[in-house]
C-alpha cells in the first residue's frame, strides 16, 4: 500500500508518527496513508527553503527561466500521470483531471514570461543630474496551502509565479489527494529546479498552524473554506505576514427570459455537475427570471437524466463520486433539507445508476431541486456538490439583489442576448469574476483570479500581474553619480530641480 510523505532539501523524507488514510473514493476502499507532518517536519522544509533562498534569489531571469521552460516541457510530457493520480484520490474523471492540469500549465507559461513581468521602470532626471527607477524583488519563503478539489492547478495558481520571482516555496497540499504533489516535486528537480526551493510538507491542521507561526515564513497563499480561509488570514497577518486567503462559494447564474435556453441548459449542467459540483467556480444557484423557468427546468432535466455516473477511470464516466465519505453525507443531507424548506425534488441523485455498481464508492448523482426559496440554508450555504438549485425571480433586479446579498462573490453569469442588461450586470454585480454567456468564467493565467466578499480574504488575487506583486516587494531607488558640480551641503527638504 503506498504511503506519500514529504518533499524537504529535494528528497522525500518522513515515514511520520502521524498518518491519514487515503481513500479510492470510486470503491471506498483504503488506497494508502499519508504522512502528517509535525511541527519539527515543518521547520525543517521552511530551513530548507530559506538555504536555498540567496542563491535562488540571485539565479539570473535568464537561468529561472530555461528551469521554468524545461519544468512545463516536463509536466506536459506527465499530464497524463498527474491525472491518474488525481483521478485516483480525488475521484474526478480522467478527462476532467486532465483539465486542471492544463490551466495549472498556462500558470507555468505565464511565469515562463518573468523577465518582461519584474520589469521595472527607469526616469531619466528627476531632479538635475539624478535618475530614478523601481525594481521588485522576491519576499523570501513563501508557502501555499491548498484544498483536495484541484490537487495540481491550485498549487500551479501560485508556486510557478513565486518561484519565477525568485521566492522559495513550501506547498501545503490538502490531506486528501496528497500524490499529484511529489510527481510535481520530481519533475521540478528534473527541469533543474536547486534543492530546497520548492518543498511538500503533508499534513493537516498542525502544519497549517506552524507555517503560520514561522517566523521564516514571509508570505502564505491559502485556497480552501471561507472559516479557515479567514483564520489563515487572520493568524497569518497577526504573524506580520502578507497573506491571500480564497474562500469559498455560491455561484449564481442570472437567467434573462431573451436567452437562448438550450445553450442555457447546457450550460447549467455543465458547470453544475462537472467535477461533481466540486468546483469553487461550479454553478450551484440558477435564477431563472420568469416567464422562462418551466422550459428551463425542462430542458436541464432531460439533460440531467442522460449523464453517465461511474469511476473517474471508466472513459464512459462523464461524472465521478465525491471526495470522502463524510463530504457525500453532508451533501446528500442537503435533499431532504431542501424539501423540507419548501423545494420540489424534481432529480434524485441518491437514486442515480453508477457504472459498474455503487459498492462501497462515495457515489451521488446528479441532483435537481426546483422552487428552491429564496434565502432558504439550500439557496444561500455553499454545498459544493452535485446539487444545482433553481430559484424562480420576477425580475432582473430581483435577481441581482438575491446575487448580491450573499455572503460569498467568487463567481457569477449572465445568460442573456441583451447586450445592455449585461453590461449593466457586469457593472452592477458584486463579484469578483463574471461570465456573460460563459457559465465557468475563470480568468487566464494572464489575468487573476480571486472574489469578493467572503471568497477572499487579502486585497490580492492569485496569478497574473497581481500574483507578481504579492510575491514580490517594490523598491524605488533614486541615483546620483557625483560630478563636480554637487551643490555641498544643502538641509533642506529634498525637492526637484
Ligand atoms: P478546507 O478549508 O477544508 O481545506 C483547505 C486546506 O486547509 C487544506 O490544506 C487543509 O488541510 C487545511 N485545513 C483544514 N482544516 C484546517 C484547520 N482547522 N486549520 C488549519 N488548516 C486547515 O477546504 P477543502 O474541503 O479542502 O476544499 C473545498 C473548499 O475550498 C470549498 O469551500 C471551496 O469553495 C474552496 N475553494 C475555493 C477556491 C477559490 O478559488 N476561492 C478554489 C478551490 C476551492
Amino acid at each position: 500500500m503506498k504511503h506519500v510523505n514529504h518533499w524537504i532539501g529535494g528528497a522525500r523524507t518522513g515515514e511520520g508518527a502521524r498518518t491519514a488514510e487515503l481513500f479510492d473514493p470510486a470503491t471506498g476502499e483504503v488506497s494508502g496513508r499519508v504522512s502528517l507532518a509535525s511541527a519539527g517536519e515543518v521547520d525543517a522544509a521552511v530551513e530548507a527553503a530559506a538555504r536555498a533562498f540567496p542563491a535562488w534569489r540571485d539565479a539570473s531571469l535568464v537561468k529561472r527561466t530555461q528551469v521554468l521552460f524545461r519544468f512545463r516541457e516536463l509536466m506536459d510530457a506527465h499530464r497524463d500521470d498527474l491525472a491518474a493520480l488525481i483521478t485516483a484520490e480525488h475521484g474526478k474523471v480522467h478527462s476532467d483531471a486532465l483539465g486542471e492540469v492544463a490551466r495549472g500549465l498556462e500558470v507555468v507559461e505565464f511565469a515562463c514570461g518573468i523577465p518582461h513581468l519584474l520589469k521595472g521602470g527607469y526616469s531619466e532626471n528627476v531632479s538635475t543630474r539624478v535618475d530614478s527607477y523601481s525594481i521588485r524583488q522576491p519576499l523570501g519563503v513563501v508557502a501555499g496551502i491548498t484544498p483536495f478539489n484541484f490537487p495540481a492547478m491550485v498549487p500551479m495558481w501560485m508556486f510557478p509565479v513565486a518561484i519565477a520571482c525568485g521566492n522559495t516555496f513550501v506547498l501545503k497540499p490538502s490531506e486528501r489527494d496528497p500524490s499529484a504533489s511529489l510527481l510535481i516535486a520530481e519533475l521540478w528537480q528534473r527541469a533543474g529546479l536547486p534543492d530546497g526551493v520548492f518543498n511538500v510538507v503533508q499534513g493537516d491542521k498542525v502544519a497549517v498552524d506552524r507555517l503560520l507561526e514561522h517566523p521564516a515564513v514571509r508570505a502564505v497563499s491559502f485556497v480552501g473554506s471561507t472559516p479557515i480561509a479567514r483564520y489563515v488570514y487572520e493568524t497569518g497577518t497577526a504573524h506580520g505576514k502578507r497573506v491571500q486567503a480564497l474562500g469559498g462559494a455560491k455561484n449564481h447564474m442570472l437567467v434573462l427570459p431573451d436567452a437562448d435556453l438550450d445553450l442555457v441548459a447546457d450550460s447549467a449542467v455543465s458547470a453544475g455537475f462537472g467535477s461533481a459540483g466540486e468546483r469553487c467556480m461550479a454553478i450551484s444557484v440558477v435564477l431563472a427570471v420568469d416567464p422562462v423557468g418551466d422550459d428551463l427546468v425542462e430542458k436541464i432535466v432531460s439533460r440531467v437524466r442522460d449523464l453517465t455516473v461511474g469511476p473517474g477511470d471508466d472513459p464512459e464516466s462523464q461524472m465521478g463520486p465525491l471526495v470522502t465519505a463524510a463530504h457525500r453525507d453532508k451533501v446528500e443531507s442537503y435533499l431532504d433539507l431542501g424539501v423540507e424548506e419548501g423545494a420540489k425534488l424534481v432529480v434524485d441523485g441518491r437514486e442515480t445508476p453508477v457504472r459498474g455498481g455503487r459498492g462501497d464508492g462515495f457515489w451521488l448523482g446528479p441532483t435537481v431541486l426546483d422552487h428552491v426559496p429564496p434565502n432558504s440554508r439550500v439557496h444561500r450555504e455553499e454545498i459544493f456538490g452535485p446539487v444545482l438549485s433553481i430559484v424562480r425571480v420576477r425580475s432582473y433586479e430581483e435577481g441581482l439583489e438575491l446575487i448580491n446579498t450573499g455572503e460569498y462573490g467568487n463567481g457569477t453569469a449572465i445568460f442573456t442576448n441583451d447586450g445592455g442588461a449585461a453590461r449593466r450586470f457586469q457593472n452592477e454585480v458584486e463579484v469578483g469574476m463574471v461570465g456573460i454567456n460563459v457559465p465557468i468564467p475563470v480568468p487566464m493565467a494572464f489575468y487573476s483570479f480571486g472574489g469578493w466578499k467572503a471568497s477572499l480574504f487579502g486585497d490580492t488575487h492569485v496569478h497574473g500581474t497581481e500574483g507578481v506583486h504579492f510575491y514580490t516587494r517594490g523598491k524605488v531607488v533614486t541615483s546620483r553619480w557625483l560630478d563636480p558640480s554637487h551643490g555641498g551641503v544643502n538641509l533642506g527638504f529634498p525637492t526637484n530641480g
